[in-house]
């Protein structure tokens, strides 16, 4: 069914506000949506234009962040955008206070000012669909179910955005470095009874009880190994195994597509550039051959502790298939990205691996690489995500696909996204 004007605005909202919260699943279903939203919007001025003025509150922040300046609200609408609640805002308009039952969607800082995006009742009437300066917010325990006349796909296939999994619940109790202490403070795990210890040994425990959600795995993602889990046992094990390759350790190609998602959104909003480097080892197929399949393990297992050692904390190395890896440098334009592609070249070339024969011989096997690199610059204006991810890991591999085909062992820069 075509969207009505006003739901081809919410879509179009929910696209750009919700696009990295929302389950890839979820994303995917809607895509037709999204796009038939933004058919009908570009034909539809007044709404066009309404967009376009909220595209001028450049701090939309991500959504998980704390914005300033009260705590309060900000933990409010975090709740009530994950769990579908309800919120009752008090709000400033032309000089008076309000209040209103608004279904939020995000928020916006401006001016050290809190505004928020939602809709009145539950999607029902996105006509309603308003940014307002909050002066509180109070959460409502009853859950909002869209109603029966909802048309915006069944407010997003009846699924919040990043949904925990009915009933289930984790305990957890995990260590963290103290020098983590005020930012795990300021942005705990979302759950009940969630207490954070005071810092002893250099090490400080988080305990509480958190909703098994896809958000806890980010979250922890977010500290990578500088995170202790004590319990449960099984939740470093489901983790490691959900999140990382088993060989080499790195993020798998799953949880990197799921990254880049978010990382584009992000570009989007900041208009600030991203890159992609594409690495391929070069002959590998006659390391195995040669030296036979443990030692082609260890060789990949050489290359990825390198890669990791070259990243920058924001960056992420993941392991894209058998001896291909892929690294996400956000905030990087082509020119640093082919710069710090050529330093993981020359690493590689200058760091052979030593390992030990089967005839007890030491032996050193240098390896190089192939590298492409991509950027985005976050101007792109609209495809959606699933599409600009796919451009630019495109034009990654054919710049890898030239790096070969050019002799091997150097870096490509990417075509641009014309080409
Ligand atoms: P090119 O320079 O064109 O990339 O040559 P290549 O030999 O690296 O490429 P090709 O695709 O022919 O071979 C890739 C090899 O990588 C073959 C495969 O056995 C090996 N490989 C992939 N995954 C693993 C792995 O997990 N362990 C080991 N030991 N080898 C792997
Ligand atoms: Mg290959
Ligand atoms: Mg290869």
């Amino acid at each position: 069914m075509p969207p009505s004007a006003s739901h081809a605005l919410l879509l179009a909202l929910a696209e750009r506000y919700l696009g990295d919260l929302l389950p890839p699943s979820v994303r995917d279903d809607l895509q037709a949506d999204f796009a038939a939203a933004r058919a009908m919007l570009a034909d539809c001025p007044a709404h066009a234009d309404w967009l376009e003025t909220t595209r001028s509150f450049h701090h939309w922040d991500d959504i998980l962040a704390d914005p300033q300046p009260d705590p309060a609200v900000a933990d409010t609408m975090r709740q009530a955008v994950f769990d579908r609640r309800q919120v009752d805002i008090d709000y400033r308009k032309a000089g008076h206070v309000q209040a209103a039952r608004i279904h939020p969607f995000g928020w916006v800082r401006r001016n050290n000012v809190q505004y928020v995006a939602c809709t009145f009742w539950n999607f029902a009437n996105p006509l309603w669909l308003a940014v307002h300066r909050i002066e509180s917010a109070t959460l409502q325990a009853i859950p909002a179910a869209p109603s029966a006349t909802c048309e915006v796909r069944a407010a997003f296939l009846e699924h919040p955005p990043m949904a925990p999994t009915p009933d289930s619940s984790i305990q957890l109790e995990l260590e963290f470095p103290e020098h983590l202490h005020a930012m795990i403070g300021e942005r705990p795990p979302r759950g009940h009874g969630v207490e954070i210890g005071a810092p002893h040994d250099g090490w400080f425990r988080v305990q509480g009880e958190v909703p098994d959600s896809q958000g806890l795995r980010w979250w922890l993602l977010g500290f990578n190994d500088q995170v202790r889990i004590l319990r449960p046992k099984t939740l470093k094990h489901e983790l490691h195994r959900l999140l990382f390759d088993p060989l080499t350790d790195l993020v798998n190609r799953h949880e990197f597509a799921l990254a880049l998602s978010r990382r584009l959104a992000e570009t989007r909003r900041t208009h600030q550039p991203l890159s992609l480097v594409m690495l391929d080892l070069d002959y590998f197929k006659q390391v195995n051959d040669r030296f036979g399949h443990p030692v082609g393990d260890l060789a990949l297992k050489h290359v990825a502790a390198g890669l990791k050692a070259s990243c920058r904390t924001m960056d992420l190395a993941a392991r894209y298939g058998g001896e291909e890896f892929i690294l996400l440098l956000p905030y990087t334009s082509e020119a640093d990205a082919v710069a710090i592609a050529e330093r993981v070249r020359q690493t590689l070339e200058q760091q052979p691996l030593t390992f030990t024969a089967a005839n007890a011989d030491t032996t050193t096997l240098t390896l190089t690489a192939s590298l492409g690199v991509a950027t985005e610059d976050g101007c792109t204006p609209t495809p959606p995500l699933d599409e600009l991810a796919k451009g630019l890991l495109k034009r990654a591999d054919n710049a890898l696909l030239e790096a070969k085909k050019a002799g091997r062992n150097r870096v490509c820069p990417g075509s641009s996204r014309a080409a």
